[in-house]
């Protein structure tokens, strides 16, 4: 059917590759007779969550079947007595979350687009998100996979448990790899106890160092909070104007700070953090206490990438990180380029973890600014690697990284990469085109 092809060609990247079919996996055996088919005819196999990977990852780039784990997505166990959950790879991440939550469990891995993401998505990528910064990433959190490999057998890799040394780690193989190793179909994860108190800070700055600066403040003046996320001044004007608000002209960047824990841990470091707030004397500060006032301040977070969309006709998404202490100068460094090149830079992000989302906003038909976007993207992706940083935090490579690949890797790295794939998908099948 046509426009089933067609609502699985694309995902969050705009890219558009059209399948030769979609299948809709309802449990395992459908899984691994769609392998075995595919292996048996050299026919690619493209797993798919949500679609709203940022990479391209789960676009059939040379055609083939796309299977949608979507309708695989039961909640087969949370284990209260052992902090367990068993999920299928279609389970949204807002709804493990809230299962967990119903019952004083917490799941902490939150992606801004969990309430459409699915586990297996996360696991593929190794999600992150704002409460990584305390918590970390999605592989912080599986202790076990089901996968198959393209031949159809099952694997089955990790354990029930935290620790686990046995043999080489190929459950860490698998997470990040995007799905081109194999294909997951049920994931145990991690859980932890639920904070009992939550309180959320916004605090707005007059210029980007300075709210860039308070992040590392806040990090050396021992708060430990949970969340540390960073909005400059073009991602909250985007943001008013999508929602059709106006903002203080005096802010040039916002800071949102979540502190969580017990009652008396939470008044202990809200203490720590008031004395960081008095020293960086910001423009403003805004403390959100109840779980009506804190979505707010997320709903403008999360609206980011939807307004920014609407600045220019496409978005160059990138997703560097750098050691911590090096946002500040990270910060200064993309701004001159901005200014330099006469581009529109969008940064926000996970700065508490050093994750800077850089989005250069441009007109793919002007191609006099693409070669400036092409000069900068050249010289923000070496002071990474100078600064000890990576090319991607969180969304992984798919498609449209891979030409950057080169900057983080040698050609025996990137030879060691192909040599496991050979060994997982000898006939190279499964998500063809990817990473490499
Ligand atoms: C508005 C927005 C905000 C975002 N915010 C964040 C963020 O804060 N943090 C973050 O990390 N990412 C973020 N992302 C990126 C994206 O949401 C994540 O990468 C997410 O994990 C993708 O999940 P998905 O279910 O849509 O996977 P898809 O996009 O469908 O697939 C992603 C990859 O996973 C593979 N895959 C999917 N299911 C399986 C499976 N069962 N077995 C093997 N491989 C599989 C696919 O082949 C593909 O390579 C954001 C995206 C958007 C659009």
């Amino acid at each position: 059917d046509r426009e089933y092809m067609l609502a699985y060609s694309y995902d969050a990247t705009g890219l558009e590759y059209l399948p030769d079919a979609v299948l809709f996996a309802e449990h395992e055996r459908d899984v691994q007779n769609a392998m075995r088919i595919c292996q048996r005819h050299s026919i690619p196999l493209i797993p798919r969550g949500a679609g709203v990977g940022y990479t391209g990852g789960s676009l059939a780039v040379n055609g083939g079947l796309v299977l949608v784990f979507t309708r695989m997505n039961r909640i087969l166990l949370l284990d209260k007595e052992n902090f367990l959950a068993e999920v299928e790879p279609g389970v949204i991440t807002a709804d493990l979350q809230e299962a967990a939550e119903k019952i004083g469990l917490f799941y902490p891995p939150d992606p801004a687009s969990l309430k459409t993401s699915t586990i297996g998505g996360n696991v593929a990528e190794n999600a992150g998100g704002p409460r990584c910064f305390k918590y970390g990433v999605t592989a912080n959190y599986v202790l076990g996979l089901e996968a198959f490999l393209m031949s159809g057998e099952k694997i089955h890799l990790g354990a029930h448990t935290i620790k686990n040394v046995a043999g080489y780690d190929l459950k860490a193989l698998l997470i990040g790899s995007e799905g081109t190793l194999a294909v997951v179909t049920k994931v145990i994860l991690r859980l932890l106890p639920l904070p009992p108190r939550r309180l959320l800070f916004r605090v707005d700055f007059s210029t980007l160092a300075a709210g860039a600066r308070f992040v590392q403040s806040v990090i050396q003046g021992h708060v430990q909070p949970a969340v540390l996320e960073f909005m400059d001044k073009s991602s909250l004007q985007a943001v008013y104007a999508y929602q059709g608000m106006s903002g203080d002209p005096r802010v040039q960047a916002a800071v949102l700070v979540e502190i969580d824990g017990s009652p008396a841990e939470v008044a202990e470091r809200e203490a720590l953090f008031k004395e960081q707030v008095d020293k960086a004397a910001p423009v403003q500060y805004e403390r959100a206490a109840t779980f009506a006032e804190q979505e707010v301040l997320w709903q403008t977070r999360r609206s980011i990438s939807p307004a920014i969309a609407k600045l220019k006709p496409k978005k160059i998404n990138e997703d560097i990180v750098v050691p911590g202490g090096r946002i500040p100068e990270m910060v200064e460094f993309i701004e001159a380029l901005a200014a330099e090149f006469n581009l529109c830079i969008v940064l926000f992000g996970h700065f508490g973890d050093g994750n800077i989302h850089t989005n250069l906003m441009v007109d793919p038909e002007d191609g006099e600014e693409m070669k400036r976007v092409a000069i900068v993207l050249d010289r923000i992706f070496k002071r990474v690697i100078e600064m000890g940083g990576t090319i991607s935090g969180e969304h992984g490579i798919g498609l449209s990284k891979k030409p950057f690949m080169h900057y983080q890797f040698g050609p025996l790295e990137m030879r060691l990469f192909r040599d496991i794939k050979k060994v997982f998908d000898p006939d190279n099948l499964l998500n063809p085109g990817k990473i490499f």
